[in-house]
């Protein structure tokens, strides 16, 4: 037998992590990196963060787990404090990003199905878009080398370029239920929705009665520097998928929604059997308690100010490596005149700087969002030194 115990779908890198410590990790063999990748936006708060450890544990000694057959004290608690913050009047907890898109992909094609327009279920979606894993999710993507030896995919969705709103009034038609956008592509590079597309898409919503579904699994939980991205932007959504950073650590997800959007989620109409959990709740309960803060908010604007001024300044020393720097809030990207993978796996072997790469040719800088200035030091430091030691051909 060949096949790895651990089904091989995963490039893993050599670096094993196996504890965390605030900003940093540390690896099986004792080697200790700075983490400005954060689980992929997900570790908000850092490694070993006391808040959310003493509410993990507490709950896990209390109640971890009764399923969604009994009231529950616990989600109506979280599930209001996402309502008081966000657009939102009502929310369904699962368990992962790809989840809480399947929710609001259902919900914006219920939305229609419930008041008898059965032939409005297609989603137009955008070019570069990452929406999860799940054959409703990839389908949602324009992007083949997801859906290749997994045909066929789900029908109901149509993908037009990202940023061109011509593009996506001309695609509306008689089977048009909604849009489904991030507001900030994550996986396609950290590319930023202009303002006049997000405007021009509530407008067409509103024209048209369609759904704007907002993928904010990776911009929100103030990874943007607002709680979520669409607040930069001066519209709401009726649908949002929210996840990663929302627990901390501990996999949870939401699709919230409006009233009005949530009509065709009725009693049966859709279930999770971990979904919102007390344990899970008892994690963003944590996370909630440090983010939905607006002087914290207000510090990961003011440090992703810093960190991407910082970069700026310091790309121009090596014109022939870095073209630009990009982001809102902690969510950075530096694109890359070369295929950024090598540079980042020189940034995390022979300097201990973990970061993620993304399309466009961009390095993702994710970092926890409590850093300080120190941290933000030593990821200059580092990034200086690896641009200064990186031989391309070399690592190629
Ligand atoms: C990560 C991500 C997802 C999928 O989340 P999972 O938890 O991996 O299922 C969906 N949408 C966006 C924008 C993401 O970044």
């Amino acid at each position: 037998m060949s096949i790895t115990p651990l089904m091989p779908v995963y490039p893993r890198c050599d670096v094993r992590p196996v504890r965390g410590d605030h900003c940093h990790l540390i690896s099986e063999d004792g080697r200790r990196f700075l983490d400005f990748a954060s689980g992929i936006a997900v570790n908000a708060l850092g490694h070993s963060h006391a808040g959310l450890i003493g509410a993990i544990q507490q709950q896990a000694a209390t109640l971890m787990h009764v399923s969604n057959l009994y009231g529950s004290p616990q989600g109506e608690t979280i599930a209001m404090r996402l309502v008081d913050r966000t657009f939102a009047d009502t929310v369904f907890f699962t368990n992962s990003g790809a989840e809480a898109v399947e929710c609001a992909i259902k919900t914006a094609r219920a939305y229609h199905q419930h008041a008898g327009n059965t032939e409005r279920f297609e989603l137009i979606t955008f070019n570069n878009a990452f929406h999860g894993r799940t054959l409703a999710t990839i389908s949602a993507s324009s992007q083949d080398k997801m859906h290749k030896g997994f045909m066929p995919l789900l029908p109901g969705f149509r993908y037009v370029e990202f940023n061109d709103l011509e593009a996506a009034k001309q695609a509306i038609g008689p089977h048009t239920a909604g849009f489904l956008v991030e507001p900030i592509q994550g996986e396609g590079g950290i590319r930023i929705a202009d303002e006049s597309f997000l405007k021009g898409l509530r407008a067409l919503c509103d024209e048209h009665d369609l759904m704007l579904v907002l993928d904010e699994v990776q911009s929100g939980v103030g990874r943007s520097g607002t709680f979520y991205a669409y607040e930069q932007y001066g519209i709401a959504p009726d649908i949002l998928a929210t996840a990663k950073g929302i627990g901390g650590g501990f996999p949870l997800g939401a699709c919230l929604a409006t009233e009005k959007a949530a009509r065709g989620m009725v009693f049966g109409a859709h279930g999770s059997t971990y979904g919102g959990n007390p344990l899970a709740m008892a994690a963003a309960g944590a996370v909630l308690d440090v983010i939905a803060d607006d002087g914290f908010l207000a510090e990961v604007q003011a440090k992703g100010e810093r960190l991407r001024g910082r970069i700026e300044q310091f790309i121009g020393n090596y014109p022939e490596l870095f073209e630009l720097v990009r982001g809102r809030g902690l969510f950075v990207g530096i694109k890359m005149k070369v295929e950024p993978r090598d540079f980042v796996a020189h940034m995390r072997n022979n300097h201990g700087l973990l970061t993620v790469s993304a399309g466009d040719n961009v390095v993702r800088i994710l970092p926890p969002l409590v850093i300080d200035d120190s941290h933000i030091d030593e990821f200059m430091e580092k990034l200086s030194a690896a641009a200064a030691s990186y031989q391309p051909a070399e690592a190629a």
